[in-house]
């Protein structure tokens, strides 16, 4: 076994592992996997539905909204969202606090007009903007929002204050780590690689009054209507993905939920910060300390050559997945729900080594 730092596709439950490779070949004694049977089929109507409440019961909203499973990644919500709700003529809120921000706005800007309400593009990204720096238009088709920036290391600690506006959000990294006041959103998406399953589902969250503004005009399987409508099951969904994220949020469940989640996640993220802190400035952290994401830990070590012996040591020392984004560099240790406070000691070890012998 190792301790996985990967950022995504990343670290999934030991349980949830072992429950599946316990009903892999036999799902519930029907002689077959899930894998193998049909997405009409009753077994498979019940892990659907159970997904759907699972995950309206965790994040605490009620029949005002519907859950979908979709597919494409949060790459593709980036076109749907402005597909559906940008209309043309209109203009859409964006808050760029990092590349995946970035790139859910070109698409926007390929359909409609795009505002920059917020943007710490030439603090590289080393923060969330201020309240105070925040602009919005008078009357724009949604505000779209990056709740965590999984490259750059920070996230936001507070909600922005968009009065009237429908605020929708990219919580692919971050979804279900805390409690949220989710019905202050009109729609929220997430991959489910990095904090709810493997990939192939994107889970999407939207306030049904507001899916009904959506044009009826757009093709069928681009409409967020055609998923709420046919249970999100008007074509295959990827059934192993949505079975896998039914049991993630059943062990989340069972870890007592977001309260429960978002301490733990407090005490791991925590530790490595403090490794970063008491180093003498042998670790920069990227972000600044009011914007610290408690999903994504990144760092920078003295020279480019200390950072690739930091990342070829920790992985000869069992900890593998810590180098920085290809577009950013420096290290990267990623702490989703089923990381374990036990791999951030140890990780943290590591540092305080790593610093004393090369400081
Ligand atoms: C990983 C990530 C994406 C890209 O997700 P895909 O599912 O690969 O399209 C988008 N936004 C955020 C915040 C991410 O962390």
């Amino acid at each position: 076994m190792v301790y996985n730092f990967n950022a995504g596709p990343a670290i999934l439950p030991q349980p949830v592992l072992e429950h599946v490779q316990q009903e892999l070949r036999d799902y519930q004694g029907r002689g077959m996997s899930i894998m193998e049977m049909s997405h009409r089929s009753k077994e498979y109507e019940v892990i659907n539905a159970e997904a759907e409440q699972r995950f309206k019961r965790l994040l605490r909203v009620g029949d005002s909204y519907r859950v979908l499973f979709m597919q494409g990644g949060a790459s593709t919500q980036f076109a749907l969202v402005p597909m559906n709700f940008l209309a043309q003529g209109q203009t859409a809120d964006y808050l760029l606090t990092g590349v995946w921000s970035e790139k859910a706005s070109e698409e926007a800007a390929k359909l409609g007009m795009v505002h920059i309400a917020g943007t710490t593009h030439e603090e590289h990204y080393c923060r969330i903007p201020r309240p105070e720096e925040l602009k919005f238009s008078e009357q724009p088709a949604y505000v779209h929002m990056t709740t965590n920036n999984t490259i750059y290391g920070t996230q936001w600690h507070a909600l922005p204050e968009v009065g009237e506006r429908p605020l929708v959000a990219d919580m692919s990294s971050d979804i279900m780590s805390r409690p949220l006041a989710a019905e202050k959103f009109a729609l929220i998406y997430a991959g489910a690689q990095k904090n709810l399953g493997p990939a192939g589902v994107t889970v999407v969250l939207v306030r049904e009054s507001w899916l009904a503004t959506a044009p009826k005009t757009l093709q069928t399987m681009l409409r967020y209507a055609t998923y709420a409508k046919n249970n999100s099951l008007y074509n295959t969904p990827p059934v192993f993905a949505v079975y896998m994220l039914n049991l993630v949020l059943q062990w989340l469940e069972a870890q007592g939920g977001l309260t429960a989640m978002a301490e733990r996640n407090q005490r791991k993220a925590a530790v490595l910060y403090a490794a970063i802190d008491q180093s003498h400035g042998f670790y920069r952290g990227h972000a600044a300390p009011d914007s610290r994401s408690l999903m994504n830990v990144t760092f920078r070590l003295p020279t480019e050559e200390l950072e690739k012996a930091f990342v070829s040591a920790a992985t000869d020392a069992g900890m593998v997945g810590l180098a920085g984004h290809r577009s950013v560099g420096g290290i990267r240790a990623s702490l989703y729900n089923a990381q374990t406070l036990e791999a951030c000691q140890s990780l943290a070890y590591f540092m305080n080594d790593f610093a004393h012998a090369h400081g």
